[in-house]
């Protein structure tokens, strides 16, 4: 279907438009295309110059996917050009701009354009949305901003005054030559176990700072042959065929995560066979050896991880940090290792995201007031009570720690589009989740949880929020969140027509007028 292309030029007045996305990683592109199809008017507001969200922003040394390549797509847009079993960041950053490409997105995407934030207006019933590139009118807000984009950077004293380089991981300075430097990597999660291996022959000392081990299974990555290669592009099904089984496999992986941590078991052995294969010396086995259940935090797979450990020029440090001086670090047992550059791997804010301080629903208070008092709470993890016309893709409970996330997203786009058409065919102005229904739904969620390896596994994780929910992951098979989210369940909410809502004491008009509301600065910090 070809739509008129919306004007995404810069400026000074409010302009007027159906629907706005904010994000283009995975689900923002996602929700364009979707919407797209279906005929909808829609805009992407984009805060970087490039499509890509997660993928184009972690561009570290070694940065793959641990999600086999052909599951990690699009259903509706699979990549015959995958080289591996397990996709290099460049490789999916590629494939990213390529279907951004194919389906036109990039002409209805505002490009360096910062939210800064969203309130909920009463009177005109829509989404008053301040940008750094002027001010929006929407009547559904959709956010797309994902989970993994805000870096998380440690409380730890004294590290604004480190002289030398540092970064974080998601901000990975390629102008900084690390070559025959002494590095210190904070953080064992998934980003630094990749960075680490790829570092350690280059520079001349790693000290890698470990809070909590990691459990590393092997990693199954490996060129696909030319066999493959051809199968995938030109024998029919055969690809499809391939993720299906892949998808299948990964799902067994549930009923051991979520519902009997006993089938963990066979995991935890291949992670120890793991590590007396990967590292020769027996105290750092011991050190490597994690204290809690496989599973409780996200599981890694790594081939050259502990290899990398038991390096010469590669120390694990297990003591503390205690500060961060001009040029080192400080453990608690009080030794002083000096680094040339430190490289920040210590994850995302994620169920603290900065982005819940600017939304504000429609009593004025904002997404961080609200999950601060209840939880990261929604519905389906697509809307939250309080807030009209807002939906979420990657919202609260729709993370994964077993498969791809580019099936969870989709399961949203199918409720967002059908969403969005419900509103439109019974001309409905707004729509907002009965709280009695988001309630019912997270008692269901928390209940399906309370066997989880998650919540029982023993570990300190971000998957629980600070009052001790899960407020992160899907507690159940992806295939049962595609059901819940087939079509969008308007029983649940509570709508207004479009005919019976109150006239705008004081309407926003299209292109041309200015918004009068002025915004808090530390509201609009919140964003940037
Ligand atoms: P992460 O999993 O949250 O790991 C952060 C690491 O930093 C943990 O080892 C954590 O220790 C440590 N840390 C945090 N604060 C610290 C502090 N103050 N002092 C010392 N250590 C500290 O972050 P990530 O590795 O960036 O990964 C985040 C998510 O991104 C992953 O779960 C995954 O979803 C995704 N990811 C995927 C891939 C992939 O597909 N291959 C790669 C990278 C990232 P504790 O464990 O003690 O908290």
């Amino acid at each position: 279907m070809s739509l008129p292309v919306t004007d995404t030029s810069a400026g000074e007045s409010t302009r007027r438009i159906d629907t706005l996305i904010i994000g283009s990683g995975f689900a923002g592109l996602g929700a364009a295309i979707k919407l797209s199809q279906a005929g909808k008017e829609f805009l992407v507001l984009e805060r970087a110059a490039e499509v890509g969200g997660t993928w184009r922003d972690n561009t570290y040394p070694g940065a793959a996917c641990d999600v086999p390549s052909n599951l990690y797509s699009y259903s509706f847009a699979l990549n015959p050009g995958w080289t591996r079993s397990f996709s290099p960041q460049p490789e999916i950053q590629a494939y990213i701009t390529s279907v951004a490409d194919k389906y036109e997105v990039r002409r209805r995407t505002v490009f360096g354009c910062d939210v800064q934030d969203a309130h909920w207006n009463g009177d005109t019933h829509r989404w008053d949305v301040r940008t750094t590139r002027g001010d929006f009118s929407a009547k559904n807000l959709v956010s797309a901003v994902g989970a993994l984009c805000e870096p998380s950077l440690p409380d730890i004293a004294g590290i604004d005054r480190f002289g030398g380089e540092i970064f974080h991981s998601a901000r990975w300075n390629h102008d900084a030559d690390l070559t025959g430097k002494r590095v210190a990597v904070i953080g064992t999660g998934a980003s630094a176990i990749q960075i680490v291996p790829a570092i350690a022959g280059t520079v001349a000392h790693l000290d890698v700072y470990q809070r909590t081990a990691p459990w590393v299974l092997p990693r199954a990555d490996r060129e696909y042959t030319k066999a493959e290669k051809f199968a995938f592009r030109y024998i029919p099904g055969f690809q499809r065929l391939s993720r299906t089984l892949q998808y299948l496999m990964r799902e067994t992986q549930v009923v051991g995560l979520a519902k009997a941590p006993v089938f963990m078991k066979p995991l935890e052995l291949a992670a120890r066979a793991q590590i007396r294969r990967g590292i020769s010396d027996r105290a750092l086995r011991r050190k490597v050896t994690p204290n809690f259940g496989i599973g409780c935090k996200r599981m890694l797979i790594s081939n050259n991880y502990y290899p990398a450990l038991d390096r010469p020029n590669v120390d694990l440090v297990t003591d503390g940090i205690a500060e961060v001086t001009t040029d080192g670090i400080v453990t608690k047992d009080g030794t002083t290792r000096e680094v040339d550059a430190i490289v920040v791997a210590t994850g995302f804010h994620v169920t603290d995201s900065p982005m819940f301080a600017g939304i504000f629903g429609k009593d004025g208070r904002s997404l961080a007031d609200v999950f601060d008092e209840t939880g990261m709470q929604g519905y389906k993890g697509s809307t939250v009570a309080g807030f009209p016309n807002l939906f979420f893709l990657v919202g609260p409970n729709t993370g994964l720690g077993h498969t791809s996330m580019v099936y969870m997203i989709e399961s949203q786009l199918n409720y967002l589009v059908d969403a969005i058409d419900t509103i439109d065919r019974h001309r409905l102005g707004t729509v907002e989740v009965r709280q009695d229904a988001q309630d019912e739904y997270n008692r269901g969620i928390q209940d399906a949880l309370k066997n989880s390896v998650w919540n029982n596994g023993g570990c300190a994780s971000w998957y629980l929020d600070k009052h001790g929910n899960n407020t992160t992951l899907w507690p159940g098979f992806t295939f049962e969140f595609r059901r819940i989210t087939k079509h969008f369940d308007l029983d649940a909410y509570r709508s207004v027509a479009e005919s019976d809502l109150p006239a705008p004491a004081e309407a926003v008009e299209s292109a041309g007028t200015t918004t009068e509301r002025t915004a808090p600065a530390s509201r609009k910090a919140a964003l940037q």
